[in-house]
């Protein structure tokens, strides 16, 4: 094994997850948004062969791994045409800035639901008058009669209808009135003065998004995740496996829409020979190829620094979610192209992706926004806003 290869344990995790969503499949994926069905019994065999718990820690049940090896079970379900999106949200934010920060009782509350899966806690943060600016949340909190009292609003919060929680990330208010720092809250779903309106998406995808409205919600004094003086930074603890998990999810995105694409170049023949043979077919998918590989080693490079807890990782988490989403917008707007007429037929299963690979390059974090950082971070160069 050299530093440039992962170790048997993760490629014996990846093959296993691989072969368990192939199980499922895209064909899956796509009958349960059909349906309207939600993909239950696919994040309940995950969750049942251990693999949503695989970075939690072992006195919590779980398997002792770290975010590289969840980031691993993300990309192969993916790969296989059945990613499950509230992995990036449920054990890797949440689960991961509870891990890290919440107390001992906090810990043991909810650390074993996400070693087994059987609790789904969504993450809102996105505010419609603050959007990529988070230093502009508005949805705030108070203390009265040593309780919490939530106000405000979040936009586009993934799976709330699937959830039991929501941590939600809202600033004190303080006593003059003024907004201090933002710091996590767990909500129950079913508050009272919590309502959910789903977003109607053009995006194919079983997981819906919701507008939250928090009226006067009251929360229990522990409901408050760690330090509240902390801010944001303790946020980031949880922000930077979202962007190494929707890295991934977008590269297996990119290998399935590849897989898909050179399965049909070898075979498709309209000349005298396979339309691969053809350097206008081969070159695009070959430079697809190469990104894609790039992008992974990237990916690799962030949760491995991220693990270690050595400086780097939020520039390599931010660079290796950017490389990601562009190497899946084009391997799947290149598998499109390979399919000629077919790659926009729904028995293909190729077009909806031409929509789905977008969401990468908008959440979790804008590419713009991801450009601003390493300008600024990375370059040294000013900023414009
Ligand atoms: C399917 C889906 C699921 C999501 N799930 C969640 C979730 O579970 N929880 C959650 O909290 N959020 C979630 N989000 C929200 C997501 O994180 C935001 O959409 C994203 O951060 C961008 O914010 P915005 O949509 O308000 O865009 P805006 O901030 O309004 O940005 C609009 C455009 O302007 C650009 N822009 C903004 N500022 C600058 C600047 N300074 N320089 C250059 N360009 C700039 C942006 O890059 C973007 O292209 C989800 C979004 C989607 C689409």
């Amino acid at each position: 094994m050299t530093a440039f290869t992962e170790s048997a344990e993760r490629t014996a995790l990846r093959k296993a997850v691989f072969a368990l969503a192939g199980t499922f499949g895209g064909d899956y994926v796509r009958e349960c948004v059909a349906a309207g069905r939600k993909t239950t019994e696919l994040w309940d065999a995950v969750a049942k062969a251990g693999y949503l718990g695989v970075a939690v820690e072992e006195q919590w049940g779980g398997g002792g791994g770290d975010i590289g090896d969840l980031a691993a079970v993300m990309e192969e379900l993916s790969a296989a045409g059945c990613p499950l999106l509230l992995m990036v949200v449920s054990p890797a934010i949440c689960g991961t800035v509870i891990q890290q920060y919440g107390t001992p009782e906090q810990q043991d509350r909810w650390m074993p639901g996400f070693a087994d899966g059987s609790l789904t806690m969504v993450f809102a943060i996105t505010e419609p008058d603050a959007g990529s600016n988070s230093h502009n949340l508005a949805t705030n909190v108070r203390e009265d009669g040593g309780e919490w009292v939530l106000n405000g609003g979040k936009y586009y919060i993934s799976g709330v209808d699937e959830a039991s929680h929501v941590l939600v990330v809202a600033r004190h208010r303080q006593p003059d009135g003024s907004l201090g720092l933002p710091s996590a809250f767990i909500v129950p779903t079913d508050a009272p003065g919590l309502t959910a309106r789903v977003i109607e998406m053009d995006i194919a995808m079983p997981e819906q998004q919701f507008t939250l409205f928090f009226d006067d919600v009251r929360l229990p004094a522990d409901a408050l995740v760690g330090d509240p003086a902390a801010g944001l930074a303790q946020l980031f603890a949880g922000l930077n496996p979202e962007r190494i998990m929707g890295a991934s999810s977008a590269l297996g995105m990119a290998r399935y829409a590849l897989d898909k694409a050179t399965a049909y170049a070898r075979t498709r023949q309209v000349w005298s020979t396979p339309i691969g043979a053809h350097q206008g077919i081969a070159h695009p998918l070959a430079h697809c190829a190469i990104q894609v590989e790039l992008a992974r080693l990237m990916t690799q490079k962030a949760a491995a620094l991220y693990a270690a807890g050595e400086p780097g990782a939020g520039a390599a988490a931010n660079m290796a979610k950017y490389a990601a989403a562009e190497a899946s917008v084009a391997a799947v707007d290149q598998a499109v192209q390979t399919h000629g007429g077919n790659g926009l037929a729904t028995e293909y299963g190729l077009g909806s992706l031409l929509v789905a690979s977008r969401l990468a390059r908008i959440a979790p974090v804008s590419r713009e926004m991801i450009l601003n950082y390493v300008s600024q971070h990375t370059l040294g160069l000013p900023r414009s806003y």
